[in-house]
This record gives C-alpha cells, sequence and structure tokens, in this order.
C-alpha cells in the first residue's frame, strides 16, 4: 500500500474510532467540549511533523548503516527469514515495553511524557498527544533499537504500523463488551488494560506499560486488569483543572520545574497542591 494510502486507511479508522467510541463510552468524561480535541490534535500535529523529520537525519542513517555494514542481532544469527521477522516483531515490541518503563521511571524523560499523562480524559485523540520532545527522543532510541536488533526495514515498517493502530485503539474511550476485551486482552492491550495505566493512583499508573503485545507485562509481572474503569480517575496527580493541562501549560511543560511532577510528589500520593 501506498505511503498515500496508508495515511488515508489510517485518517478513516481514526475518524470511525472518534465516532464510535462516542456512542460506546468506557468512562465519562471531565472535559466534554471541542477545546481538548483541538488541543490533542495540535500536540499530535506537532509530534507527527517531529517524527518525519527525525526519521531523515535519524532513524534512516541507523537503518541504512546497519544494513550496510550488517549490524545487530539478527544479522549475526543464522535464523531463516520468516523466524528473522518473528523474533524482530516481538523485540521491537518488548524493548519499547522497556522504553515505556524508562519514561516513567526516569525524571528527565517523565516530564515530557506526562504531557500525555496529564489529558483529563482517554481518548483516541490521547493517542496522538505526546510532546514532540518525546518523540524526538523516541527517534533516539528508534536507531538505537535499529542497530542494536538488527531488524529489517519490512519488519519495522510492519511493527511501527500495527503500533500505531495500536496505540491509537488502546487509548480510546471505547467499551468493548467485556467477553471481547477478555478474549483481545489474552494478545493484545485493551482500552480497559490502558485506562488503568492513565489513573492518578501511582500503583495503577505502575503497570500495564505494554503498547502493543500485552504479553510483555505478564512477564514482568506488572500487568493490572482487577481495577473497574467507574474507580479510575484519569489523569497525573496535582494536575485536575483544566487550566493544569492547556496547549500552552502542556508544551511548556517539560522545560519549566514543576514539583508535581518530582519523584517524591509521586510518591506521596497525595493530591494537596
Ligand atoms: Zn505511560
Amino acid at each position: 500500500m501506498s505511503r498515500r494510502w496508508r495515511w488515508l486507511a489510517f485518517g478513516l479508522a481514526l475518524g470511525a474510532l472518534a465516532v464510535v467510541e462516542r456512542l460506546r463510552p468506557l468512562r465519562r468524561r471531565k472535559e466534554p467540549g471541542a477545546d481538548r480535541v483541538g488541543r490533542n490534535l495540535v500536540i499530535g500535529l506537532l509530534a507527527g511533523a517531529t517524527t518525519a523529520a527525525s526519521e531523515w537525519p535519524v532513524v534512516g542513517p541507523a537503518q541504512r548503516l546497519a544494513e550496510r555494514r550488517r549490524i545487530g542481532l539478527l544479522r549475526w544469527l543464522p535464523l531463516p527469514k520468516g523466524l528473522r521477522v518473528v523474533v524482530g516483531f516481538l523485540l521491537l515490541d518488548y524493548t519499547l515495553y522497556l522504553w515505556h518503563r524508562l519514561n516513567h521511571r526516569v525524571w528527565y524523560l517523565w516530564r515530557f511524557h506526562a504531557v500525555h499523562h496529564i489529558d483529563l480524559d482517554l481518548d483516541s485523540t490521547t493517542g496522538l498527544r505526546f510532546h514532540f520532545g518525546e518523540l524526538l527522543m523516541a527517534a533516539g532510541f528508534r536507531a538505537a533499537q535499529v542497530l542494536l536488533l538488527g531488524v529489517d526495514r519490512e519488519t519495522l515498517r510492519l511493527w511501527q504500523q500495527m503500533l500505531v493502530l495500536s496505540v491509537v485503539f488502546h487509548h480510546s474511550n471505547l467499551g468493548l463488551p467485556i467477553e471481547a476485551e477478555r478474549g483481545l486482552v489474552a494478545f493484545l492491550v485493551t482500552p480497559r488494560m490502558h485506562g488503568i495505566h492513565h489513573s492518578t493512583r501511582v500503583e495503577e499508573t505502575d503497570s500495564n506499560y505494554s503498547s502493543l503485545l500485552s504479553c510483555w507485562d505478564r512477564l514482568h509481572r506488572s500487568l493490572r486488569l482487577n481495577v473497574a474503569q467507574s474507580s479510575v480517575t484519569i489523569g497525573v496527580q496535582g494536575f485536575t483543572r483544566p487550566e493544569d493541562v492547556t496547549l500552552v501549560a502542556s508544551l511548556a511543560l517539560p522545560f519549566l520545574p514543576d514539583r508535581r511532577l518530582l519523584p517524591a510528589a509521586r510518591a506521596s500520593g497525595t493530591d494537596a497542591y
């Protein structure tokens, strides 16, 4: 499929999900107006432009260098082509799980990733709402994945396309029938599973880090499913008002010292700011 058709298909899928998640909502909205959607789309456009721009000077050269010099784990292992694609896909998804955990653990990374988490609601537009700084660092991480793992560009493209669809889907506010959720979550990250990761409660945020396949949380015992969505408050402690999450406040957040994001504030588990 050409790039233009892929974008059209992605736009249609996003539009359809935006309609369906309003017809069958999973959680009640706190900011139901158009302001929040507009803000998330602007942040998402900046994020998309950053990812596209970093492809040329960062990820592309890393891929070409790895191919030219035959660098990376999968190029050193004598695996048949089909198995190399499967193992490459799994390793890309597993290392993203580790990167997501780092984004919550390392203070410098958390300041950027928190921009995604402070959204007061969770729906498909939250899946676009990543600070451009986070995606710039993610491009560096992607280059490291390419060089260390030695995945070929077809496997990388396949995984990236499935990841984008998964990210928009699991951030959505789509209330799937519980049987469908249970069937899907055995393999994939679902809206209920990821909703728990976006909770203001630290112990719930510190779970469900997977982004496509749900097995990584099972492997690391970080999976948490026994939390009712009605008991989940979406957001980050201390960021409870719409004024805390405006477009300007969101874009400026990583660059301003904000004690609400400090590890001590997370550990205290209080909302007294
Ligand atoms: Zn997160």
